[in-house]
């Protein structure tokens, strides 16, 4: 299997080098269409200029001789082209061999085309007074002829279009191990992270930072994942080690005074029996709430949604918990907005569990002498209800987990009576609601749970 960075550079060099090649080959023939035809310019202006220098010499000597404008014939030789003059008949006065300028043509043209050895001529009229008075036949074994100078020119031309190519593609391999860098390494950190996290190693994180933004969140997610696990494994573990201590409790209780029962030590009368008894509710107490925490967990809870008014449903639950509340002598305000509407569309039964399990935790947790305050009221579009209490308060490390399953704050409440699955409920019914909830707490001076309701019409 290859690496993410290896296929990455094989990508972009593979794109990079094809692409600088075929700028190459594009740039290369452009060059040498042109240069072609700026000599095939060059070659006509010559024919023109030999017609013209023949016609000068007619038009000199009024006639024609063998030794006729052969002054030409070296400029001839030199440039590998053939003449031969004829005159007015078309006999020949005096011509040039093609044979002896071959060999020169072939050297000088070695890689201009396919045409190169075939001797090609062209004929042309010399005129006098607009009388046709000879012919020149002009003629030669390339289509373009190169001088040694034409041919360096072409060289060098070549020569820089293959450094250009030689450069880009050295650009583009360094290109390419910079971009795959910088896309593979973030990759690969999420990637060994992930491996990490599948060992159970929940402390391991990811710190590569990328400019690229997708990758960036990709890091942030794994980290946000690597955190939900831990904190996962740590509530499983805690959940463990509460359910095996709530168990142990009342079995040992149980086996303990059974076994001084059988020996006779405690005598079996109703008194023990009924304390026996006892345990063996708050045994079955735990196995129910874990029963009704498997429901909430594995069905799917459905709403009876109706028009709810919260006031209402929160003040008829305050006059039942009223008792409770002067019982434990715990003050007790409840504010509802003047001219306010607090109707929302919910399950008035779930939203009774939720307020019944919260005031219940108000309660719970406030010692005698305490207060506990429920506000009610609107704000743009949301119907804020909030429930303080001056009780012992949550730590600050607890905060977070306070609405996963079975989380019990401290350990040291265990005296307290309760089953840490109240508030798991409470955010599943208000979830359900599109409801919010907040919680804010210090140690000592109480908690303040806020609840955020769409207003009916809202979303
Ligand atoms: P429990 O049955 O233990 O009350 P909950 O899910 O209702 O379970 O609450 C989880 C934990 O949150 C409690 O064990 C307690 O530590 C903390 N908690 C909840 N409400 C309050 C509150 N009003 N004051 C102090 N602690 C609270």
């Amino acid at each position: 299997m290859q690496s993410i960075r290896k296929r990455l550079s094989i990508i972009i060099v593979f794109c990079s080098i094809s692409a600088v090649f075929l700028l190459g080959i594009f740039v290369n023939i452009t060059i040498s269409r042109t240069f072609n035809r700026y000599m095939i310019d060059n070659q006509n202006q010559r024919n023109d200029r030999i017609v013209d220098y023949f016609q000068q010499i007619y038009k000199r000597d009024k006639k024609w001789t063998e030794n006729s404008g052969k002054e030409i014939m070296h400029e001839a030789y030199m440039s590998n082209y053939c003449i031969i003059l004829l005159d007015s008949d078309k006999k020949v006065i005096w011509g040039m061999n093609p044979d002896e300028i071959r060999k020169n043509s072939h050297m000088m043209m070695s890689n201009v085309d396919n045409n190169r050895g075939i001797y090609k001529s062209k004929s042309f009229e010399i005129k006098s007074s607009k009388k046709i008075v000879g012919y020149v036949i002009i003629g030669q074994y390339s289509p373009v002829l190169l001088t040694q100078q034409d041919m360096n020119f072409k060289i060098s031309i070549n020569r820089s279009i293959m450094l250009s190519i030689a450069t880009a593609v050295v650009i583009a391999i360094i290109i390419s191990i910079i971009i795959s860098r910088q896309f593979s390494e973030p990759i690969k950190a999420v990637s060994d992270t992930s491996v990490k996290l599948s060992k159970g190693n929940y402390d391991s994180k990811s710190n590569v930072k990328s400019r690229i933004k997708e990758l960036n969140d990709l890091t942030q997610s794994i980290n946000i994942l690597g955190g939900k696990l831990k904190e996962q494994d740590q509530i499983r573990k805690r959940l463990v080690s509460d359910i095996s201590h709530e168990i142990r409790t009342p079995l040992n209780i149980l086996q303990n005074n059974l076994e001084a029962m059988i020996d006779g030590i405690f005598p079996v009368d109703s008194e023990h029996l009924n304390y026996l008894n006892e345990e063996v509710i708050r045994f079955g107490k735990l196995l129910n709430n874990l029963n009704v925490l498997k429901q909430f967990e594995d069905e799917k809870l459905y709403l009876n949604k109706e028009v709810v008014l919260l006031d209402k449903l929160i003040l008829d639950l305050s006059n039942k918990f009223l008792v409770d509340i002067k019982d434990k002598n715990i003050g007790f305000d409840l504010n509802i907005e003047k001219n306010r509407s607090f109707q929302i569309q919910g399950d008035a039964d779930k939203l009774t569990q939720v307020f019944i399990n919260l005031l219940n935790n108000a309660l719970k947790f406030t010692p005698q002498g305490g207060k506990i305050c429920v506000n009610l009221c609107t704000n743009k579009n949301k119907i804020v209800v909030s429930i303080k209490d001056t009780g012992i308060g949550i730590k600050k490390e607890d905060l977070p987990f306070i609405f996963e399953r079975l989380y019990r704050g401290d350990k040291s409440r265990s005296s307290t009576e309760g089953s840490g699955i109240g508030l798991t409920i409470v955010k599943k019914i208000l979830t359900l609601h599109h409801a919010d909830i907040e919680v804010e707490s210090k140690v000592g001076w109480g908690t303040s749970f806020t609840l955020y309701f769409n207003r009916i019409g809202e979303a």
